[in-house]
């Protein structure tokens, strides 16, 4: 098995600075088997021979546990931030759930994002005041992780036990989501993050993006005033969040939309 040697980073620079938790865990890299035709992170390294999506490399559990013992309790990190830690190859390796394990006894907050329904497997580990999960849920069809209607059914699971859990309709492209299905998901959380494209993304996942007219570091943007439309067909939530890499947009659903000012992704602490 490959070594992934950077899965620990300090995110800053333009997301950095808008993300409330910008310290990233990644125990899977340089490739991600679901291999998504919009994955930003794919058209990051794919050009440059990066990505292996059959065989991704894997964290070295004892450096991840040596880097764990110098995080400070109490505070959160993103597991998933850049690939999926629940990809198909954490059946085999476990390198997630140990992870989570030695999260717990150093009383690490965790905000997972994931693609599987894996994560439901694991909730006898998951420790309810530390562990924070987010589902993305879309219905592009290019899609090889588990079948929306399984990601569904992991986030009610998840709520009914008491999990703190949101939706992520991420990327939300507007022409691919039964709305029906959405609307009637229980749980009381969303976080909505609309698609951004660049050049590879134009290519893997081939749409009319004439839409897309706002230009921002590196990638073209909906405008808000579609974002807005496209935002009030999601109406089946209490609680709304937008996760967003465009300034003036960002400050726009701070104030304006996001159930929580101080943090888009809206955790329960
Ligand atoms: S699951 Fe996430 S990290 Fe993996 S390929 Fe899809 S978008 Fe990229």
């Amino acid at each position: 098995m490959k070594e992934f040697k950077s899965f620990y980073k300090e995110v800053g620079g333009n997301e950095g600075g808008k993300c409330r938790y910008n310290t990233r865990l990644d125990l899977y890299g340089c490739g991600c088997q679901h291999d998504c035709s919009y994955c930003y992170a794919k058209s990051l390294l794919d050009f440059r021979g990066l990505w292996d999506a059959k065989e991704p490399a894997a964290a070295d559990l004892k450096k991840v546990a040596r880097k764990i013992d110098r995080l400070t309790p109490g505070s959160i990190v993103r597991l998933g931030g850049m690939t999926d830690c629940f990809q198909p190859m954490e059946n085999i390796n476990h390198i997630t759930r140990e992870t989570i394990k030695l999260l717990n006894a150093r009383g690490v907050g965790y905000l997972i994002v994931t693609k599987s329904d894996l994560i439901c497997e694991y909730m006898h580990i998951l420790d309810k005041a530390l562990a924070h999960v987010q589902v993305s849920t879309t219905w592009i069809p290019t899609e090889k992780a588990v079948s929306t209607e399984r990601r569904i059914k992991a986030v009610e699971t998840l709520q009914k036990a008491g999990f703190d859990v949101a939706v992520r309709l991420s990327p939300y492209i507007p022409q691919f989501v039964d709305f029906a299905r959405l609307n009637a998901i229980q749980c009381e959380k969303i976080i909505v993050e609309f698609l951004r494209v660049n050049h590879w993304i134009r290519k893997w996942l081939p749409l009319d993006y004439s839409e897309y007219t706002v230009h921002h570091a590196g990638y073209d943007h909906l405008p808000l005033e579609k974002k807005i439309e496209y935002l009030s067909r999601v109406t089946g939530f209490d609680e709304v969040s937008v996760c967003e890499d465009v300034t003036e947009h960002f400050d726009y659903w701070r104030e304006a939309v996001n159930h929580n000012k101080d943090d888009c992704c809206n955790l329960r602490k």
